[in-house]
Formats: C-alpha cells, structure tokens, sequence
C-alpha cells in the first residue's frame, strides 16, 4: 500500500554509452561547483571572516553564567542548592560552608558556597539554573565558553564563574531584553 504518491519505482536498467564514461556527469558537478565558487567570490556571501567579523547575537543568546556579588562585593549565592536541583543535565555541584565571624565582607547569607562548579560540557545552556535561583545570584551571559582540549578545564569553579570586583558583569541590560521578550509574547 502506498502511503504517499512520492514513491519512485526502481529500474534496474542498462546504462547508457555516455553514462558509462562518466564524463557529462563529472562536467555537470564540476559546472555545479563553479557556479557556487563564483556566486561566493562576486555574489553576496552569507559567510563572515571569524574571527576579525562576529555575528550579532540575539538579546536572550544564554552563554558562560556568573555568579554574581552585591553592591557591596559579597557573593550572593547562599548555596541552597536550588539551582543544581533545577538543573536537567546535573552539570551543578557545590559544597556548602557556614560563614565564620568576620566574613561578613564576603558572603552576604549566612551559608555560602565553599565550591561551585559546572561542567561546561554537561550544560545545555537551557536558563533554569538562572530561574530557580532566589537570590539572584546566578546569571547566563552572552560570553561565550571557550574552546579547549581537555575535558578537565571544561569544569568551571567559582575562580571561573563569580564575577570580578574589577570587572563587574552587567546583566542588567540582557535582563530587560529578555523581560521585554516575555512580555511581548504575552501580550500577543
Ligand atoms: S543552564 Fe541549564 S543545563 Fe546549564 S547549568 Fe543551568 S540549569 Fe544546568
Ligand atoms: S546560585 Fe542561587 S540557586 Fe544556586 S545555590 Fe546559589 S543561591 Fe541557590
């Protein structure tokens, strides 16, 4: 039974002289591949020269995430653990510490995340890390993670992902493209 008209029968004919020698065919694939090389040289290239060109990415493109430090540099994660729960892939891990006297400068809760790791090679990059988080400590970026060789130094830990007092990662801005993304698709 026939489930679409798409089919073709199969004839296992004789070929032809000039199927036998090959040569219209090669012709015909060489014809094919100097169309494409001169449309690429004088024709509108869809190709960029990475790395000297990059491509624009889109406001909600989800990379390498940060932890991030309040106002005062204190980390913000409390090391809940909500985010590694959340997590599809289980690329979180993390131990968590009690804060000692005199840290206070440091970590903003009580409980903080001694280790914080994430196995770049695991993660999907899917945001819910970012949406379970209650204390807006974790964040995806645009940064993207970098190519390397071993498997290892795919693991990032907090020397990785919290972010710099010097070098402060303002999410702010992605942030309100991606709220105004949601709320733009609500409203239609
Ligand atoms: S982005 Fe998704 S896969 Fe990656 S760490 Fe967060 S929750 Fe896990
Ligand atoms: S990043 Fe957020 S969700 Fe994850 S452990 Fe820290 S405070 Fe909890």
């Amino acid at each position: 039974m026939q489930l679409t008209n798409r089919s073709k029968l199969v004839v296992n004919k004789q070929m032809t002289f000039w199927e036998r020698i090959y040569l219209p065919a090669i012709l015909k694939g060489m014809a094919t591949t100097l169309k494409h090389m001169i449309r690429l040289t004088f024709g509108k290239s869809n190709t960029l020269r990475y790395p000297e060109v990059t491509k624009e990415f889109a406001p909600v493109y989800r990379g390498w995430h940060v932890l991030k430090r309040d106002a005062q540099g204190r980390e913000n994660c409390t090391a809940c653990g909500l985010c590694a729960v959340a997590c599809p892939a289980e690329a979180i891990t993390m131990v968590a510490e009690e804060r000692q006297k005199g840290e206070e400068h440091l970590y903003r809760e009580e409980k903080y995340a001694a280790v914080y790791e994430i196995n770049m090679l695991r993660c999907i990059f899917c945001g819910l890390c970012e949406e379970a988080c209650p204390k807006e400590a974790i964040f995806l970026t645009d940064r993207i993670v970098p190519s390397d060789y071993v498997r290892q130094d795919f693991v990032f830990g907090k020397d990785m992902l919290v972010e710099k007092m010097d070098q402060r990662i303002d999410i702010t801005v992605r942030q309100m493209q991606v709220k105004e993304r949601v709320a733009a698709k609500v409203a239609q």
